[in-house]
């Protein structure tokens, strides 16, 4: 139950292309998160699959059954929004049954199941307040509250944490993960915040200017960004990303820019030299005898535990992460070495990820909305 299926989703607004040819399975019970940075259509998208938002191409099935032209309250799918959308002159209670009350059902289910739901949202004690009487943390699980009742076949939430605090913030991912993991519905979240998708999802999909980038678990977009641009959007700073050229070097590959000489501990040839290199600031280790980037450090900033040291090399910036003290001082030269197996080579104009392949070329594939834009319906 609670599977979705998405099939080169299009949606224009005018000259703009909100969402563009996007394919995606969801499964029953995943905690998907569509991530992205403002304006990439990620709300856009959620929308069409609540049927708020009709799509200009493109099909949308919940489990096996169509639903590109059902009705929004034919889908068996509740949305949460971030505004919550209460009803400001209702009670709690009346504004978590209220879906109950619009279908009709008996005064005493009602009251159960309200009287359930304010259970599990730690509520039970509020429901006889008006929204204005509650902090933005309950008014958010009012709103999941009035979601949760009807028992949906899966939950479509757009960013609702983004009106809380950073504290509450935190305390309600754990409430929400917590939550999926007892319903096992199926959850589709909306955030630009990368924290909530690392730390909440099953399966990350990154969208940038309405295109799938990249679908995966949370570790798979970090560890193996398949563009430039996940590498550059995900982790706090950023992927480090320097042009650079592939030379073999006694038949190994080494990437090659002024104050970078990177090692790739792979030989053969590539199917293009001029790359964009990517190193995570974790992954610069400094004081290495045989550095392979040579920089400039030229600011420190503490995190407490951790320092991240600013530094530069000829024109590029890049950072260093690490246990505080990294040992670096600000003017001072810093040799930084990286392991091959940290080290992401991308194609200087597509911005794809090389793969490596066992035993064959290694090649840039295509990234996922290149393969599902061919064979969509139309
Ligand atoms: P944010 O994180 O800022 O909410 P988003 O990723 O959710 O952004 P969308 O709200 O889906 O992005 O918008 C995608 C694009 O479509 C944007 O360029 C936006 O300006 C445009 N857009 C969205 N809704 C409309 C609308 N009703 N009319 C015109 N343009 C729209």
């Amino acid at each position: 139950m609670g599977n979705i299926r998405i099939v080169g989703a299009t949606k224009r607004f005018g000259d703009v292309t909100a969402v563009d040819g996007v394919t995606l399975d969801i499964a029953g019970g995943e905690f998907l998160v569509l991530l992205g940075p403002s304006g990439c259509g990620k709300s856009t998208l959620l929308r069409a699959v609540a049927g708020l938002t009709p799509l200009d191409e493109g099909a949308l099935e919940l489990d096996g059954r169509d639903i590109t032209h059902t009705a929004p309250r034919e889908r068996d799918l509740a949305m949460v929004f971030q505004s919550y959308a209460l009803y400001p002159h209702l009670s709690v209670e009346r504004n978590i049954g209220f879906p109950l009350r619009a279908r009709h059902q008996s005064r005493e289910d009602i009251r159960r199941k309200v009287g359930e739901v304010a259970a599990t949202l730690e509520l039970s004690e509020l429901l006889q307040r008006r929204p204005r009487e509650l902090s933005g943390g309950q008014r958010q699980r009012v709103a999941l509250g009035r979601a949760l009742v009807r028992d949906p076949g899966a939950f479509l939430l757009d960013e609702p944490l983004s009106n809380l605090d950073a504290k509450l913030r935190a305390s309600t991912r754990y409430e929400l993960v917590e939550l999926h993991r007892r319903l096992g519905t199926t959850f589709v979240y909306v955030t630009h915040d990368q924290v909530e998708a690392m730390t909440m999802a099953t399966r990350i999909a990154i969208l940038d200017q309405g295109r799938l980038e990249q679908v995966g678990t949370p570790a798979e977009v970090y560890d193996e960004p398949a563009s430039e641009f996940v590498a550059g959007f995900l982790g706090s700073p950023p992927m480090n990303l320097f042009p650079a050229t592939v030379v073999s070097r006694g038949g190994e590959l080494v990437a090659l820019a002024p104050g970078i000489d990177v090692p790739l501990g792979r030989r053969g040839e590539l199917p293009d030299t001029e790359v964009v290199l990517g190193i995570r600031p974790e992954h610069l280790r400094p004081h290495d005898p045989r550095p392979a980037v040579t920089g400039t450090v030229r600011m420190l900033e503490n995190l407490g535990g951790e320092e991240i040291a600013h530094c530069t090399v000829g024109d590029v910036r890049l950072c260093v992460r690490g246990p505080r003290p990294l040992g670096l001082t600000p003017g001072d030269e810093a040799g930084l070495a990286a392991d091959p197996g940290h080290v992401h080579v991308f194609h200087r104009t597509t911005g794809r990820r090389l793969r490596w392949q066992d035993g064959a070329t290694p090649a840039f594939p295509p990234l996922p909305a290149e393969e599902t834009h061919q064979g969509v319906p139309a």
